[in-house]
């Protein structure tokens, strides 16, 4: 590798972007993380991090997960309930006996995630209020350009989420969609929040409602609804309480226990079709601009968190000229892996989101014969992920 100081510029800083950046300045990459917004703004509540995040994130940083644990701890999760409070089936999530480290999940709020990772970053890398424009793809370097600035680069990460400008440069073909239903979600602080045994998500008609207790002893909470449903109201109107006011215990205390402030409304869209590609020249995607997908398996910001430790490792050996040569290997790691999750994330969504009463029934019916360990070991089978080990300039594994 050549001793010329290597140069990134990540455009975004969400969590790929954040994770991205942290990790390219560990390996010495001199990196300017340009974010549109003017403060580093965590959208949303809580967020799963499975033990597969948790692996990338200790990658980059093994203290920054002892941070994250300190934080709070999803001991009690994954049951799954209809309406009538009925348990359809039951996973014990607690650690199995076994050496690995992470084998739990852990339920965070979305700013402890983003304080984490931002505190991985170097503070001079950060640019806040720099929304990026374009990018010239020359064969020397690439110029990324702001209204006001060029920042010349040998290596640039469009980790600019789900409705990316830079993807464009790569698949022009991807479009987003929607998945077809509305969440809301929020989180009750641990003054206001009923008391709370264990997690759950029940799955209605059309409908779903999940509430994860947290360690501080606050509560998150989300529900969906299908757009099919006549009570969907395109412009936000819907009288969420109203949507769950015969469900069971907790749900009408918890939604009631919420003000309508606190509760962030989203269509979900996706990605698709996905990208043919995730890398061109000197440019990749990352994190939701590479594979925006449904929130069904919770492995949205997983995956960004994967994409930033795998694309560190690919250029870890590269010098500046190499790094086109290096970032197949990128594509060849990451889009197999992201496409097979978003199409098993899209397929739980529609059978979770089922509003024909005979589907819905027949659902239910196979879910409580499943026994409840392969249920288990399906819906963790992603959650197995290992970040590759890096190849130095011989090959030889590091
Ligand atoms: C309801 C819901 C629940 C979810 N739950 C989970 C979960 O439990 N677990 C999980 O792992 N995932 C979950 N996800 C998915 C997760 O939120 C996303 O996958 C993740 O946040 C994507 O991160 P990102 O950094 O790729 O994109 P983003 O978070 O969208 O960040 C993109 C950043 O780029 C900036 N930007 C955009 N354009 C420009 C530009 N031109 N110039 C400069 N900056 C720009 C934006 O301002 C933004 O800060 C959920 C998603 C939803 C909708």
């Amino acid at each position: 590798m050549s001793t010329q100081q290597r140069r990134a510029v990540v455009v975004g800083a969400g969590v790929g972007g954040l994770a991205a950046a942290a990790a390219l300045a560990r390996d010495g990459w001199q990196v300017d993380l340009l974010e549109r917004r003017p403060r580093i703004q965590a959208v949303g509540a809580g967020l799963s991090l499975w033990p597969n995040a948790l692996r990338a994130i200790a990658a980059v940083e093994p203290t920054a997960v002892d941070r994250l644990r300190g934080h709070n701890e999803l001991q009690d999760m994954v049951g799954l309930r209809r309406p009538d409070g009925r348990w359809l089936s039951r996973v014990d999530p607690s650690p199995a006996d076994t050496a690995d480290a992470f084998t739990i999940p852990l339920m965070v709020t979305r700013p402890k995630l983003y304080d984490v990772l931002r505190d991985l970053v170097p503070g001079e890398a950060l640019h806040l209020g720099r929304t990026v424009t374009g990018v010239d793809l020359g064969p020397a370097a690439a110029v990324v350009r702001t209204d006001d600035e060029e920042f010349p680069a040998d290596l640039v990460v469009a980790a600019d989420g789900i409705h990316s400008r830079l993807r464009t440069l790569v698949d022009p073909r991807t479009r987003t969609r929607g998945a077809g239903y509305v969440t809301w979600r929020a989180l009750i602080p641990p003054e206001s929040a009923p008391a709370l045994q264990s997690g759950s998500e029940t799955w209605g008609r059309g409908q779903r409602f999940g509430c994860i207790p947290l360690a501080n002893g606050g509560i998150y909470w989300y529900a969906t609804l299908a757009h099919a449903d006549p009570r969907y109201r395109a412009d936000g109107s819907e009288d969420v309480p109203g949507l769950f006011a015969d469900w069971h215990d907790p749900v009408p205390r918890l939604l009631e226990a919420t003000p309508p402030d606190r509760i962030i409304r989203t269509d979900i869209e996706l990605l698709w079709p996905l990208p043919r590609t995730f890398v061109r020249d000197r440019l990749v995607l990352l994190g939701d601009a590479a594979h925006a997908m449904t929130p069904d398996l919770g492995q949205g910001a997983c995956q960004a968190l994967e994409d930033a430790v795998e694309l560190a490792t690919v250029v870890r050996a590269a010098g500046p000229g190499e790094v086109p040569a290096a970032l197949p290997e990128y594509d060849r790691l990451r889009r197999a892996r992201t496409t097979g999750l978003a199409k098993q994330a899209r397929l739980l969504g529609k059978i979770g989101q089922l509003r024909n009463p005979l589907g819905a029934r027949l659902r239910d019916r196979l879910i409580s014969l499943v026994p409840a360990n392969s249920a288990s070991r399906s819906l963790t089978f992603p959650t197995t992920w290992e970040p590759t080990e890096s190849t130095g300039p011989t090959g030889a594994r590091s």
